[in-house]
């Protein structure tokens, strides 16, 4: 029941309404008897510092998901450390009126990488698609699991450019044009960009036109299967989306806000429920 002392967790982003982090918190709010609500709220980026601010005073906290995760970073008073490397904040809430940021994409990530390929990715090479946010949580997870190589394919290069330059070391270099990305091979591809989100868009990669990876993972997620990761396994490529990235980081932001582990098999359980439409 919603009562005066229900605690309001929101996830803030522009587009918002495909976001199934309430479907998956409010179960796990309820299975763990926590009160606390969660909801979704369209936000333009004027209005992000305020709401930040606003529903973490309030005793809440939340999520910020495209294109809000760079100035999250900007607005919170305490990034962690994850936070200031990564220059993208997906999880705040307040403590002593201290407005707190955390990356959980970068634990979402690193877990859903190694459920994929049943290993950690230690020495393979990937080809990193994307430089937004997310890119930037998905680098810093990659390198911090040691991956022989990534290199980085943006539409706006500069932007791809910058990302090396901000968190790259020697095992990163950038895609100057998709045309050369047919001469290279890479084990695993990583969609990082949007590309995918909205029903009927193509994959943001032409599979046929590389060689064979082991395995594709699309951070974009959708209650059915993404044109990329319907295209990979049509070629019995292992792929999967972004829905147990989004569980992983969902948990630990939950973790984060409750100070008590999350329900991750509820979690994982409410995920299978949208998908199958129930
Ligand atoms: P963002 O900061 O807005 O970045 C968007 C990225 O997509 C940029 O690299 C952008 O390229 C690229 N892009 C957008 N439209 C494009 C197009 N038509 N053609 C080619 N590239 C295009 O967003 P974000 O926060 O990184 O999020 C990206 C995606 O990851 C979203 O779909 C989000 O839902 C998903 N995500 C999922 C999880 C999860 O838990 N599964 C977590 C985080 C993010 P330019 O630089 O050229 O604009």
């Amino acid at each position: 029941m919603i009562r005066a002392s229900t605690r309001l967790f929101a996830v803030l982003g522009s587009p918002v309404h495909h976001s199934l982090s309430p479907q998956i918190q409010n179960p796990a709010f309820q299975s763990a008897g926590v009160d606390g609500v969660y909801v979704a709220l369209g936000c333009s980026p004027d209005d992000l510092a305020g709401l930040i601010r606003g529903i973490s005073r309030g005793g809440g906290g939340g999520n910020v998901t495209l294109p809000h995760k760079e100035d999250a970073a900007r607005i919170v008073d305490e990034p962690s450390e994850l936070v200031l490397r990564t220059g993208a904040c997906n999880t705040f809430w307040s403590a002593n009126g201290v407005v707190h940021g955390e990356n959980t994409d970068v634990t979402g990530f690193r877990g859903a990488v190694e459920s994929l390929l049943c290993r950690p990715p230690h020495g393979l090479k990937v080809l990193l698609l994307g430089a937004g946010g997310a890119a930037r949580g998905a680098l810093v997870g990659l390198l911090d699991d040691n991956v022989g190589q990534v290199s980085i394919w943006n539409r706006t290069v500069k932007r791809a450019e910058q990302l090396v330059a901000d968190l790259g070391d020697d095992h990163t270099s950038v895609i100057q044009s998709e045309a050369t990305l047919s001469d290279e091979s890479f084990d695993l591809i990583v969609n990082s960009t949007s590309v995918g989100l909205r029903p009927n868009e193509p994959a943001p990669i032409d599979l046929s036109r590389v060689r064979r990876p082991q395995a594709v993972l699309d951070l974009v997620y959708r209650p059915d299967e993404t044109a990329l990761v319907r295209e990979a396994r049509a070629q019995g490529i292992s792929a999967a989306d972004g829905g147990e990235m989004l569980v992983r980081q969902g948990a630990e932001a939950f973790a984060l806000w409750w100070n008590r582990a999350a329900p991750l098999e509820v979690m994982l359980g409410a995920l299978a429920d949208v998908r199958r439409g129930s």
